[in-house]
């Protein structure tokens, strides 16, 4: 285990500590901080949630800008270097961001003193290997009522095109479905992998996720999740054999499903729009009484 000294990248300003494998990190060159910050936009009365603030490259000149920071940051050595010098508007909490509580970041907003009637904002250079599993956690505090109007975000390029793309391409899947039913997704930045210290393997993109709530809306939240991840297991099967896939439609019967929906079995899932899916999902809902 190295000690936070012999984590210092001395080649650099002296004082960062060496990035983690483990934990994602990739650091961003300063001039492109910049202009991460500048696609985010933040405005004086702005409070915003960074996720994984690492060295604090975005962190700073956001706080500089906004009203408040709030930076969850699973990484010790990283909250103890941000600590230095660190500005009065900014609230470091070491936590993993995918275990927070809407509570927790209540608490951390409220310590700002966050007004109550104004929604946060969300800015982040996500670790990679669980950008997914974040974007779904900020849609699960929203819906545990923590008010989050966007998210500005740093993912791997293919995963902001599977974010981007639509019905009938080869990116469309889960991903694109659940969260293009709770927000609008906008592509602001490419950045080559120069851009970063060390350098990952893929490109990356800043996408904006302006949320709003479900569109259209469904009976229920749950079984739409289940039915979206369920028939995308089977992409590759027509959609009265992908829904077998799924227990709660196999034992209503597959064909009263897409019967009572209106939508022909022998399309493939990844034909099917944000608001087809919906219908499914409220069909399964009326015939399942769930
Ligand atoms: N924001 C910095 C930058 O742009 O240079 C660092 C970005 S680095 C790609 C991702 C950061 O997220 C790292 O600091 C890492 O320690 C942190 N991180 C990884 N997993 C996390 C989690 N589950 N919760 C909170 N922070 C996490």
């Amino acid at each position: 285990m190295p000690t936070v000294t012999d984590r210092h990248d001395r080649r650099h300003d002296g004082v960062r500590p060496q990035a983690r494998k483990r934990f994602g990190q990739h650091f961003l060159e300063s001039v492109w901080a910049e202009k991460v910050v500048a696609a985010a936009a933040p405005a004086a009365d702005d409070t915003f949630i960074e996720i994984g603030p690492g060295p604090g490259a975005i962190t700073r000149p956001l706080a500089a800008h906004a009203r408040a920071v709030a930076a969850f940051e699973i990484d010790r050595d990283m909250v103890q270097h941000l600590e230095v010098g660190r500005p009065e508007n900014l609230l470091i909490v070491e936590r993993d961001f995918l275990k927070v509580t809407a509570a927790e970041v209540v608490e951390a907003l409220s310590r700002l003193g966050a007004p109550a009637d104004r929604p946060v904002r969300v800015a982040g250079n996500l670790p990679y290997n669980v950008a997914s599993p974040i974007l779904f956690k900020l849609i699960e505090l929203r819906q545990e009522g923590v008010r989050i109007a966007d998210a500005t975000v740093m993912l791997q390029r293919e995963v902001a095109d599977r974010l981007l793309s639509e019905p009938g391409t080869r990116d469309y899947g889960v991903l694109s479905v659940l969260i293009g039913h709770k927000g609008d997704v906008t592509r602001l930045l490419n950045l080559p992998p120069g851009a970063f210290r060390p350098p990952p393997k893929v490109r990356s993109t800043v996408v904006r996720i302006v949320f709003h709530p479900p569109m259209p809306p469904v009976r229920s939240d749950a079984l739409f999740g289940a039915l979206v991840q369920a028939v995308f297991t089977r992409r590759r099967k027509v959609l009265s054999n992908a829904l077998l896939a799924h227990a709660g439609a196999a034992s209503a019967g597959a064909t009263r499903v897409l019967g009572l929906a209106g939508i022909d079995g022998q399309r493939r899932p990844e034909t099917l729009s944000i608001e087809e899916f919906a219908r499914l999902s409220d069909a399964l809902s009326d015939l399942s009484g769930r």
